[in-house]
């Protein structure tokens, strides 16, 4: 089998760890806005700028490609996601989100309704779960006793009650902030089904899962307000037989939201230096100075610009920073690693019986999130071998191994897991590409989303404001968009 490391380079965040290169007198670069990190945040707050007419812009990203934990990769010439996979159909309140998918076609006004383009919507089927030896349509485990129902429909009334009488929004900064909500962020999502008396067994798992796929830590983990931030901000938590019930539409493409980056990144290609590593960012009295390393030809480079944007995970943010603000320095965001693999296959898998093959499949009980597959969304029919791109969202302690482990042992764990529900796939495999995240996202433990120093950072203005999804407290497209254009309005230029 054939394999490696692909995506992300480790030892270029890292050179910020030890002593700084010298550096040097070279030529110093001017720019009147610089904005550190191109992932999804930074991409969309240049857009923003770039409309307001400001086009003397640059964009600097320690990476090949911009995008940051939406890029897409090709494997066997098939493209496939390396990170972000799909975004659910905006809401009213994600106003940006729908301006950029009119902007980009996906969506049109007509008759007073939005319509979507049904090419770019998650083909049918979406989902399917391996539960008792077979494949079940959805991801909910059917309740295993009609108690467990009644517990079912208990947390589905819960969710409802959120969504009604607290207000819940994606962007949660669209959301009201009370002392209730305050309450939920003060105690984890487990302690407050505990509380409920909500402990059926596949009904526990389940809401793990979901924790897990969107904040890469279990309900024991993050806070009761993301737990219900989770469904209540957008499509609420069906019990099973709920007549009321839709299938949750989502955005995708074979290269997941990396379809969606390359997009927005397209029209600021001049802007955007790759493969630049920002060491150092100082504000002094007449501009910002920005120190960075030139990866290609291993020198450092300077910068100096009038405003700056920093769109870098915020731990990140406070070692660049030569004088980072006090609610920098007080912050405690832990961040969970993710690794992600895509599976080229030689010939299809054997299946197993129950529902067909999904766009999303997942095992009840593995401690992985299962795999997508590429192919599902292409358009173009030509039959070809399967291309599955798998999810795991590690503990932190084990960032470390994802570190050092060789990918032989990583592609190792993945195929084990796969091997689950398809056992026939590890002998199948031509060709795996795995992808680390050491940090690739903020978990929203308790205290965090309701902390001053969370929204310290969000309102700072001046000539170094902050942009990205961390400002959150846990990262989803939506709210990395979001900050994005928000930090280009906060900016003084
Ligand atoms: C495996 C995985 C799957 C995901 N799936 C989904 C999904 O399906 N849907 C969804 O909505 N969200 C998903 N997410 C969440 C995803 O993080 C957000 O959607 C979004 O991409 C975050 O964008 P961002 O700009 O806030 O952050 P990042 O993507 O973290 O961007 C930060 C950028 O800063 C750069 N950078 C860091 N340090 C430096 C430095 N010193 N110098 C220069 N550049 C630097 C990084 O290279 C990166 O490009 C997923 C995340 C992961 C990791």
């Amino acid at each position: 089998m054939q394999g490696g490391w692909v995506g992300t380079h480790p030892e270029r965040g890292h050179r910020l760890r030890g002593t700084l290169p010298p550096t040097g007198d070279g030529p110093v670069r001017k720019t009147h806005v610089l904005i550190v990190g191109s992932g999804i945040a930074g991409l969309a707050c240049a857009r923003a700028l770039t409309q307001r007419g400001v086009d003397d812009l640059a964009l600097l990203d320690l990476e090949d490609q911009a995008g940051g934990n939406s890029r897409g990769h090709t494997l066997g010439g098939l493209p496939c996601p390396l990170g972000a996979h799909y975004l659910p159909l905006p809401g009213a309140q994600a106003r940006e989100v729908n301006e950029l998918l009119h902007d980009l076609g996906l969506a049109r006004q007509h008759l007073g309704r939005t319509e979507w383009d049904e090419r770019h919507l998650c083909h049918s089927p979406q989902e399917r779960l391996f539960i008792d030896g077979q494949w079940h349509e959805g991801l909910l485990p059917p309740a295993e006793t009609p108690s467990a129902l009644a517990q079912y429909r208990r947390f589905s009334q819960l969710v409802d009650d959120a969504q009604r009488n607290m207000g819940f929004a994606m962007p949660s900064r669209r959301a009201p902030w009370t002392a209730y909500h305050d309450a939920l962020d003060g105690q984890t999502f487990a302690t407050m089904l505990d509380n409920d008396g909500l402990d059926a067994p596949r009904l526990r798992w389940y809401l793990d899962y979901c924790c897990r796929d969107d904040f890469g830590a279990d309900a024991a983990t993050v806070s009761a307000w993301a737990g219900l931030h989770y469904f209540a901000s957008r499509h609420g938590f069906h019990a099973p037989g709920d007549e009321t019930a839709e299938r949750e539409p989502v955005l995708t493409w074979p290269e997941g939201n990396g379809w969606l980056a390359a997009r927005i990144a397209a029209p600021l290609r001049d802007c955007i230096h790759l493969g630049r590593t920002v060491l150092r960012v100082s504000e002094g009295r007449h501009g910002v100075d920005v120190v960075a390393w030139n990866e290609a030809t291993q020198a450092p480079e300077r910068w100096v610009a009038r405003a700056v944007v920093m769109a870098t995970p915020l731990f990140i943010s406070a070692r660049l920073l030569a004088s980072p603000p006090e609610a920098l320095r007080g912050l405690t965001q832990p961040h969970a690693p993710w690794l992600t693999a895509n599976l080229q296959l030689r010939e299809p898998l054997l299946q197993r019986p129950g529902a067909p093959p999904a766009w999303d499949n997942v095992r009840y009980g593995s401690m992985a999130l299962g795999y997508v597959d590429a192919r599902h969304q292409a358009l173009d029919p030509t039959p070809r071998a399967p291309l599955l791109t798998a999810y795991v969202a590690l503990p932190e302690a084990q960032r470390g191994a994802l570190l050092s482990q060789p990918w032989q042992h990583w592609a190792r764990v993945v195929m084990d897991d796969l091997a689950g529900t398809h056992p026939d796939l590890p002998a199948k495999v031509e060709r795996i590409d795995l992808c680390r995240f050491g940090h690739a996202m903020s978990i929203p433990v308790p205290g965090l989303r309701g902390s001053p120093a969370l929204a310290a950072l969000n309102d700072t203005r001046g000539r170094v404001v902050f942009a990205h999804s961390d400002l959150a407290g846990y990262s989803v497209f939506e709210e990395a968009y979001t900050a994005g254009r928000l930090a280009s309005q906060r900016l003084s230029l």
